[in-house]
């Protein structure tokens, strides 16, 4: 029995083993900790694979989405739109801020937010939209923009599972006001501990997100508001630059391997294999399927040495921690279906043919023995 990790963070350790050694020794060597040059090289290299004017590091991807909400003057008594199935993170920043977050259905096919559905929920507190690019495939966005700007609010893209994902050949995070990147270890681009940036071309506002990350001072003492602290360290910069020359190339055999993972699973008819949509670039952060009986199927594979998961098992507006805005699950009949159905399955770079195969073939099994 082959053994299948959901992620294998230790395998992509070793096959780049002596260049973070290096990059740690460093760090240490140098005692740069904290700012310094590595956190500026990571945010100047990671600009340029942008395009973008500024890069602002912080703590982890969720930081970063507060940061940009406080920084645009988001508040108590204004309304922030988001995606009802996404991590919390998505939600909860808006909470923080002191602003009231409007859960918007899925798309049944995509499972990003249905663009559709937004405008019903537009009201005049309505400040901003969250637009979530989940899985490494992104919503419709230019959509979305197009309703931002009939109604003048802001568009806020959360980049966490979709780092070099495009579609019409623009990357995810290149159209809102400013937008938010996670570097949590199992994402596309991980550190070795929370990371996150916000990438944006507005001068002023980039100004505000440093500020207000590093204690509401540009230069030390100098505290114009009271901020936060929200750093990217020295040994995360540095770990995150030296591999950032493999993303576009870890990113291809994501890609690769989905379409292995298309081949073996076709024949498949219990399941629904994950869709692109047209002129987009799905980076996979997950291979995520819709599988009936999920809940059976994912203890068979279990048995079978083969770690799966879910992404989520509650949509946001069905958690306890929602329970006070009092939806009901129909409200979002979409996400709530979807919760039931959604498997993701062992999805990262490293994975070869023969665990792909093995993953598919054990699914296969599994509707063939248990019907
Ligand atoms: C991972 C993630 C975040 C949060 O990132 P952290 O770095 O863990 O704080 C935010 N949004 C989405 C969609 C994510 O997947």
């Amino acid at each position: 029995m082959l053994r299948i990790p959901f992620v294998d963070l230790l395998g992509q350790y070793n096959s780049i083993k002596p260049e973070i050694d290096k990059a740690i020794e460093k760090v240490i060597g140098e005692t740069a900790f904290i700012g310094g040059r590595y956190v500026k090289e990571f945010e100047e290299a990671f600009a340029t694979l942008y395009g973008v004017k500024h890069v602002i590091s912080c703590a982890n991807g969720t930081d970063s989405l507060y940061i940009i909400m406080k920084m645009l003057g988001i508040g108590q008594g204004d309304e922030v739109i988001t995606v009802a199935n996404s991590w919390i993170s998505s939600s909860e920043t808006i909470t923080q801020t002191g602003a009231k977050p409007v859960f918007i259905d899925i798309d049944p096919v995509y499972g990003s937010i249905n663009e559709k559905k937004i405008e019903e929920k537009i009201t005049a507190h309505t400040k901003a939209i969250i637009a979530v690019h989940l899985q490494g495939q992104m919503c419709a966005i230019d959509d979305v923009k197009r309703i931002c700007e009939k109604h003048h609010i802001h568009l806020i893209e959360d980049c966490a599972q979709s780092h070099l994902s495009s579609m019409n050949g623009i990357k995810a995070g290149l159209r809102g006001i400013a937008s938010s990147f996670s570097f949590y270890p199992g994402k596309n681009l991980g550190a070795y501990g929370d990371a996150g940036c916000i990438i944006t071309n507005n001068d002023e506002l980039a100004n505000q997100f440093r500020m207000f990350a590093n204690h509401g001072a540009l230069k030390k003492h100098h505290h114009l508001i009271e901020g936060i602290n929200s750093r990217l360290d020295g040994l995360q910069a540095a770990i995150l630059s030296a591999k950032l020359p493999y993303l576009q190339s870890w990113t291809e055999s994501r890609i690769s391997n989905a379409g292995l993972y298309n081949k073996y699973l076709s024949g498949v008819s219990e399941i629904r294999i994950p869709e692109v949509r047209p002129d987009c670039v799905h980076t996979f952060h997950l291979y995520m399927i819709r599988a009936q009986r999920r809940d059976e199927l994912m203890s068979f594979l279990k048995q079978k040495g083969i770690d799966t998961a879910v992404h989520y098992p509650t949509a946001l507006p069905n958690l306890p921690a929602y329970a006070y805005l009092s939806h009901k699950p129909s409200d979002f009949p979409e996400a709530t279906t979807a919760q039931n159905e959604i498997l993701s399955l062992p999805m990262y770079p490293e994975l070869s043919e023969e665990q792909i195969k093995y993953v598919s073939d054990s699914i296969y099994a599994f509707y063939q023995t248990t019907n």
